[in-house]
Formats: structure tokens, C-alpha cells, sequence
């Protein structure tokens, strides 16, 4: 799983948290040394009864959020080494030039060393909107939500949850709003154009073999709207595949978050959804895992070096020699 790959340290915003080209450039030579990568089709393949097996140590390559750095950055690497990639655009990106709540808030973070400015700024618009919304006490959000994830310090976490799930949907997108604007940027068209592929890009992306799947519209966390709302994401997100030249009838989806639950399985086997993607970390096991809730790995628990020995968790992968 791979989010953003680009030249960090040249870049305007060098805290955002990527890979840069050169370690995505030594992973892929990693890659190719110890795993046989496969596309989609060949995942879908051997997921189908009696279907073709896979070759041993397949691995398939994954990209979320439709940045542009896949574009610029991968889908060259890709084509030079003759491999494909699976990329999951949210559809509202690339289609209404808006900057997701979730890449605001990374960029925000990017920007501001100090996290407690954030936080004092966040409670701050919290306690103005009390009048309005049904809101708890600051210490109830800090005992339930500041825990360190597995790249995120407890105050990053505490940020991230409030503003992208915890607090009342009209509020967080207000606040979240708020301090873009006023850490970032008040150009968000141009600022959405220049961090989001578009449709002709993805057109392109298509057409050079990369398999392009379902990441909703909205990049909301999934397992929290009510059914109906599921159904309209997705429906949505289809309309968007199908425009960009995908068959609609047999894709993937990635979960934004990795979030996911019954209801929304349900509504993803009758609309002939294939394989689904959620952020369980682990290697997958396609005899036993659910198609539509494989696990993946993050490019951050791989070497980024063609030299390097394999790590705990391509230890995981049966044994059977380097591949490439
Ligand atoms: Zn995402």
C-alpha cells in the first residue's frame, strides 16, 4: 500500500509523510528480487473457483488517494519495469477540483511543527460551537482518542479522529475548512489541480495497463453511514469508474481507512464487486481471507533498498527462493 511518492525534500511541503522516488525506485528493485508481482487480473483470477493459481510469492502493488505523484512519479517506474499497479482515486477529488478533508489535514499537520497549536486552535473552534452542536468535554475526547498509532504520535491521532470522524460531520468539515485556510492555503482549486490526478490522467493511467478501482466519492469513513449512504458512495464512485473507461461491472474497491462493515459487504456482492482492500496489516492468504477484506501491507514495512534482506514480514511468505 503506497500513499504518496514524491521528491519530499524539494518539495514545498517536505513534512508530509511519503516515500521519496529514489527509495520507491530501490523498493521496486526489492520487490522484484524477492516477490513476483501480479495485476489485478490475475489476483481475480485465482479468486474465481477453481480459478488459475497464483504464482508463489505473488505481491500486488496498491496506490490510494489519486495523487498526482502516481502520475508523475510511479506509473513511469511501473512501465519501465513492465509492471502494473492498482490505483484507488476517491472520485469527488478528481472530478470537483476540492482538496478531501483528510489530505487537508495531513497538509496542516505538514505545516505546523507544533501540534499543540493545532490542538489549541481545534478546542478552541470546539468550545464556539457548543451553542450548536451536542459536543463533549475536551478531556473525554483526549481519554477515548489520544492513543499513538503505528505512525502517529498521540496528538497527530487525536487531531486526525477528531476531524475526520468524530466530531458532528457538519462541524469537522468546517473546522477542517478553518485551518486549511489559515495554515495552508485559500486557493484550494488550484492547490486540489496540482495534488490530484484528473480524469484524463487516469484515462491514461488505464490505458497504459494500470487497473483503476473504487475508493468512493467522498473518502468517508465507510462503516460510518447509515446503508443508504453506503449505497449512494459507491453507486457514485461506479458512475466515476465507468466514466473513466472501467468496466463497472468487475472492479475492486480500497476502503478509505480501511473501514468497512455487513452492510457495506452486502451492498458490494450484489453490485459484482470483486475484491475488496482494507489497512489489516498482515500478508494476505486468498485460500482462507474473505476476497473483499484483504489485508495489506504498507510500503513502510518493506526495505527500500534492491540490496536488502527480507524483514519480518516477507519472512511470512512461504518459502520458495527470490523470484526476479
Ligand atoms: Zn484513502
Amino acid at each position: 500500500m503506497y500513499h504518496f511518492v514524491r521528491d519530499l525534500r524539494h518539495s514545498r511541503y517536505p513534512a508530509i509523510k511519503g516515500l521519496s522516488i529514489e527509495d520507491f525506485r530501490g523498493q521496486i528493485e526489492y520487490v522484484r528480487r524477492h516477490f513476483c508481482p501480479i495485476g489485478v487480473e490475475e489476483l481475480l483470477a485465482a479468486l474465481r473457483p477453481h480459478g488459475e493459481p497464483l504464482p508463489p510469492r505473488a505481491i500486488l502493488l496498491t496506490f490510494d488517494d489519486g495523487y498526482r505523484d502516481h502520475f508523475d512519479n510511479v506509473l513511469p517506474i511501473l512501465v519501465a519495469n513492465g509492471l502494473t499497479g492498482c490505483f484507488f482515486p476517491p472520485a469527488k477529488a478528481v472530478t470537483e477540483h476540492e482538496v478531501l478533508d483528510v489530505n487537508k489535514i495531513h497538509f496542516v499537520l505538514a505545516v505546523v511543527p507544533d501540534k499543540t497549536r493545532v490542538l489549541t486552535s481545534l478546542f478552541r473552534m470546539v468550545d464556539e460551537a457548543r451553542g450548536e452542536f451536542d459536543l463533549r468535554e475536551r478531556e473525554d475526547y483526549e481519554r477515548e482518542l489520544a492513543h499513538p498509532g503505528r505512525y502517529d504520535t498521540a496528538e497527530v491521532i487525536l487531531i486526525k479522529r477528531l476531524l475526520q470522524r468524530d466530531l458532528p460531520e457538519a462541524l469537522r468539515k468546517r473546522m477542517t475548512a478553518e485551518l486549511f485556510k489559515q495554515y495552508v492555503t485559500t486557493d484550494e482549486g488550484a492547490f486540489s489541480q496540482e495534488l490530484y490526478m484528473g480524469i484524463g490522467d487516469l484515462r491514461r493511467m488505464r490505458d497504459a495497463g494500470m487497473w483503476i478501482g473504487s475508493h468512493g466519492y467522498d473518502h468517508y469513513w465507510l462503516d460510518s453511514l447509515d446503508s443508504p449512504s453506503q449505497e449512494r458512495e459507491i453507486d457514485r464512485s461506479l458512475a466515476f469508474l465507468a466514466a473513466v473507461g472501467c468496466d463497472s461491472g468487475y472492479w475492486v474497491i480500497g476502503y478509505p481507512y480501511g473501514a468497512y462493515d455487513d452492510s457495506l459487504l452486502r451492498i458490494l456482492r450484489e453490485k459484482g464487486c470483486r475484491a475488496g482492500f482494507t489497512t489489516e496489516v498482515r500478508t494476505a492468504d486468498i485460500d482462507r481471507d474473505d476476497p473483499l477484506t484483504l489485508p495489506r501491507i504498507d510500503t513502510n514495512d518493506l526495505p527500500k533498498r534492491g540490496d536488502a534482506t527480507p524483514n519480518e514480514w516477507t519472512m511470512q511468505v512461504p518459502p520458495g527462493g527470490p523470484v526476479a
